[in-house]
């Protein structure tokens, strides 16, 4: 994907260098050569461009909501746990169940204000620096998208807690969470990308595209070339 937004991008110069400048012959060879060469992948590689839209303060990069470090929600937005998520996760639990694990829903919905509460009871407790490490600031928790959940297992030792990734629960979730459409959302060893400490707990619901996303071992700012 990163490769074909590179070609991408190259194609959308040349084009716009075709926009009412002259090219150089060098330039001319080129962009002839590039077309010829690549014609038949310029709708793909056009599509692998991040598209990104705002609509009603609301940010979508390829059609998938984004809210991250950077990327804010408005204060009023406030759908709910989406029904696609409370289906996804229950047949996952119901699925899980079969197999003996015990899973539970820590948490889900959180709206502006809520967060709000929460964050600045983190930074009384543990000082903003500390707390930014595991804490949404108001408007950028996923958990406002209404498609992020927090799950658990019966051991609620390990509850919110990286000790979470040892349960069994976690151990057979992480390979089949894309299943249901869901990716781990703040990867061990991709802090540095997604802001945020790892968090075993923390899914996203993204549909269909989970599967392309786990196979590809990316954070989704990567995956949507955003990073
Ligand atoms: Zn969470």
């Amino acid at each position: 994907m990163i490769r074909s937004v590179k070609a991408g991008m190259l194609l959308a110069l040349l084009l716009m260098a075709g926009c009412g400048v002259t090219l150089s012959e060098e330039q001319m060879a080129l962009h002839e050569n590039f077309e010829r060469t690549y014609e038949p992948a310029q709708i793909g590689n056009l599509e692998a461009l991040p598209n990104v839209e705002v609509i009603d303060g609301v940010t979508y990069v390829d059609g998938i909501l984004i809210v991250n470090k950077e990327i804010s929600l408005p204060p009023d937005y406030a759908p709910g746990l989406q029904p696609e998520v409370v289906a996804a996760y229950q047949q996952m639990f119901q699925d899980g169940a079969a197999r003996g694990l015990d899973f539970v829903l820590v948490s889900d919905f959180r709206s502006y204000d809520y967060q709000a509460q929460l964050y600045s009871n983190y930074v009384a407790r543990d000082g903003q620096e500390a707390a930014d490490q595991y804490s949404a600031k108001p408007g950028h928790s996923e958990h406002q998208t209404g498609l992020a959940i927090d799950v658990g297992s019966a051991d609620s030792a390990t509850t919110l807690k990286v000790s979470f990734g040892d349960t069994p629960e976690f151990q057979w979730m992480k390979d089949v969470a894309h299943e249901y459409g869901f990716i781990i959302r703040y990867l061990e060893g991709k802090e540095d990308i997604t802001g945020y400490m790892y968090e075993p707990w923390h899914l996203r619901y993204v549909g269909e595209e989970a599967e392309a996303i786990y196979e590809s071992g990316l954070t989704l700012e990567e995956y949507l070339g955003i990073d």
